[in-house]
């Protein structure tokens, strides 16, 4: 039986304006957290609405019409994002995700990644800037954004089946559409293009090899998530989790495999590559091979809190910090104290421990914090 649901409402008062230190300090680019991990990335939710109820992220029954979703006055504004992500890549940051809900639905996205594409890293780059979405408006939006700055997306898709697919987004979504946006953004130049397809667990693993088949061979890199126990309404079972080892001993039965390097440290999915050239893969294994002792990440809310874990049950409120009318030197500090005693690493603890973890019953929704 699915565990209770509870409204994130609740959860979205559990957060604190961090203290300000009265010793100000310049930011080195090179800080650290608690377990020696550095800050080099930033992912911003825009939006804490989507258009999709995937049954995963936002089951319909929990995000339905009387569902309070965050008011516009309480969103940061495009200045106050910009001005929290110039702090961060003085840390360290080099890149930022957009993200939500639905990023492309957030009006005007267009002009906060040009916004955040003025931005410079301390030895004078550009950010690596790059964005999550289920591409429903990608076909309208690819050519504009690229315009805008944006280097590359990372699509959603967790079928080519139409009746799976519409099932996983609940909304009767097409797949020709997801499809069409991934091709406007490849003509648009927006790659490499990421493919994410989340396994869930007699929903859409027979689509494991369908997906598979589909992007070999082209310039799309297909990634296979691990379904998460992210947020406290999706319902999550151990037992709904195809583990990554099981995608890889599928798909080398058919198309035989290889493990290869990763392209840099902290980089989230496993890379394996087909032994007959057909490109690679990836596998994102949050839950059977935790990859927190290389998580560089940390999140701002929609609006505008600070998390330093995906599966946190509270953030730092730093749009409180702002509309306090503190300075930069005063953010920055408060930042670099927060990430200087993060220690948190719950999908480590979670595989340490899956049957006996007390799991948090508080823990943020991914729409909200951004995934
Ligand atoms: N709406 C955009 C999208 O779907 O691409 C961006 C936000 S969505 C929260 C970001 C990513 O998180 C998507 O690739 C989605 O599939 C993934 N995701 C959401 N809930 C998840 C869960 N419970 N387990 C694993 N991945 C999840
Ligand atoms: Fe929307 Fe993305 Fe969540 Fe699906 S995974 S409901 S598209 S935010
Ligand atoms: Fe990073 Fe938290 Fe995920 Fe571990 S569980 S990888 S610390 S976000």
């Amino acid at each position: 039986m699915a565990e209770r649901i509870i409204p994130l409402a609740d959860h979205r008062l559990l957060n604190a304006a961090p203290a300000v230190p009265t010793s100000l300090e310049t930011p080195t680019g090179l800080l650290s957290d608690a377990l020696a991990r550095p800050l080099q990335d930033l992912r911003i939710s825009v939006t804490d609405r989507c258009n999709f109820r995937c049954v995963y992220c936002m089951p319909k029954d929990v995000f339905d019409k009387d569902y309070a979703f965050l008011p516009h006055s309480s969103l940061l504004s495009f200045e106050e994002i910009t001005r929290v992500a110039k702090i961060f890549v003085a840390h360290g940051v080099r890149k930022i995700r957009l993200t939500g809900g639905e990023p492309l639905l957030r009006k005007n996205v267009e002009k906060l990644i040009a916004m955040l594409g003025d931005l410079r890293t301390p030895d004078g780059e550009s950010l690596d800037l790059t964005l999550t979405t289920n591409a429903s408006l990608l076909a309208r939006k690819a050519r504009a954004l690229k315009d805008a700055g944006l280097r590359r997306v990372t699509v959603s898709l967790d079928a080519l089946d139409e009746t799976t697919f519409r099932r996983m987004n609940d909304v009767d979504f097409p797949v020709a559409d997801v499809l069409a946006g991934i091709d406007a953004a490849h003509k648009a130049g927006l790659g490499p293009i990421k493919i994410n397809m989340v396994v869930k667990g007699g929903m859409n693993d027979q689509e494991i090899l369908p997906m598979a088949r589909h992007f070999k061979g082209s310039p799309f890199i297909l990634r296979f998530i691990e379904y998460m126990d992210v947020g406290a309404s999706n319902g999550w079972r151990m037992d709904e989790v195809v583990p990554s080892s099981e995608v890889v001993r599928r798909i080398n039965a058919e198309m035989p495999l290889e493990e290869i390097e990763p392209n840099y440290t902290g980089e989230t999915a496993e890379r394996w590559r087909y032994k007959d050239g057909g490109g690679e893969i990836g596998l994102i294994s949050s839950v059977t091979r935790a990859f927190c002792q290389d998580c560089s990440r940390a999140r701002l809310s929609t609006e505008g809190k600070l998390y330093t874990c995906l599966f946190a049950t509270a953030g730092h409120d730093l749009r409180a910090l702002l509309r306090a009318g503190r300075s930069d030197e005063e953010i920055s500090t408060a930042v670099a104290h927060l990430w200087r005693a993060r220690s948190d690493r719950y999908s480590e603890l979670r595989t340490a421990n899956t049957e006996g973890l007390q799991r948090p019953v508080k823990k943020v929704e991914m729409s909200y914090i951004g995934g």
